[in-house]
């Protein structure tokens, strides 16, 4: 198993796990690049977007709200935060197993579009 994020989801690698469940693993990011930044990640290895398939759903679904639930948490929910998934070379993922970032507790001043 070379995936660092699997490595963590079973313990082998460390991280600041915030939450945890069936389906999902929620640690800080080592890099972040706004005062919260956490990874909602699942625990089965699915590379990206590219790979959900249909019965996948309830599991992005359970994505979004456990991002809303860690939001909350961190007292950003209502300043506002972002939610992306980076896919593929060119949707910048680097980490090839798919992953949520929550990233807020900060004013974002540029415009992805
Ligand atoms: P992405 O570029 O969307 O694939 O995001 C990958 C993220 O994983 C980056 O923000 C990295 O800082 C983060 N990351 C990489 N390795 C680790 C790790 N061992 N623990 C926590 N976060 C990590
Ligand atoms: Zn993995």
């Amino acid at each position: 198993m070379s995936c660092i994020f699997c490595k963590i989801i079973c313990g082998e690698s460390p991280a600041q796990i915030l939450f945890r469940d069936d389906l999902v693993t929620a640690f800080r990011d080592i890099h972040p690049i706004a005062p919260t930044h956490i990874l909602i990640v699942t625990n089965r290895h699915i590379d990206s977007v590219n790979e959900l398939e249909p019965e996948d759903e309830s599991l992005v679904g359970h994505m979004a709200l456990v991002a809303k639930q860690l939001a909350a948490q961190a007292g950003i929910a209502e300043d506002g935060y972002r939610l992306i998934i980076n896919t593929g070379v060119h949707g910048g993922q680097t980490v090839i197993h798919i992953h949520l970032h929550l990233i807020g507790g900060w004013l974002a001043r540029f415009a992805l579009k």
